[in-house]
């Protein structure tokens, strides 16, 4: 019978697993990803959920979130907001586009 010792240890071994793989396949993300100084970020407004996942992670302050009206004025809720890219301090690091949840920021060309 396992003991507590073993369940514990199975449990760290694959938690490092888990980690390495995660951590492997958001590398090769990220290379598929292009960036760079001739690039920057930008934020596909309809898929932005307003999570402000984006500009936690940018180092250098080049997101903003703003409010939208919703389209509809049926729907009423409390904030719809949405995520801007500000081109002058993007580095075009790509942290962001790692870091959305819904896919909604791309790399482009400066
Ligand atoms: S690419 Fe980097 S610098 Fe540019 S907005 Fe995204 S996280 Fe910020
Ligand atoms: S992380 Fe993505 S969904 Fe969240 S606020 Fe930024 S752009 Fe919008």
């Amino acid at each position: 019978m396992s003991t507590r010792e073993d369940v514990a240890s199975r449990r760290e071994d694959t938690q490092r697993r888990i980690r390495m793989a995660l951590n492997a396949a958001k590398a090769e993300e990220r290379a598929s990803i292009k960036g760079g100084e001739t690039t920057v970020a930008f934020v596909k407004e309809e898929l932005c959920i307003g999570c402000d996942q984006c500009t936690i992670v940018c180092d250098d302050d080049a997101i903003e979130l703003y409010e939208k009206p919703m389209a509809s004025p049926i729907i009423q809720v409390d904030s719809n907001r949405k995520a801007k890219v500000l081109r002058d301090p993007c580095t075009g690091c790509r942290l962001c586009v790692l870091a959305c949840p819904t896919d909604a920021i791309i790399m482009i060309d400066r």
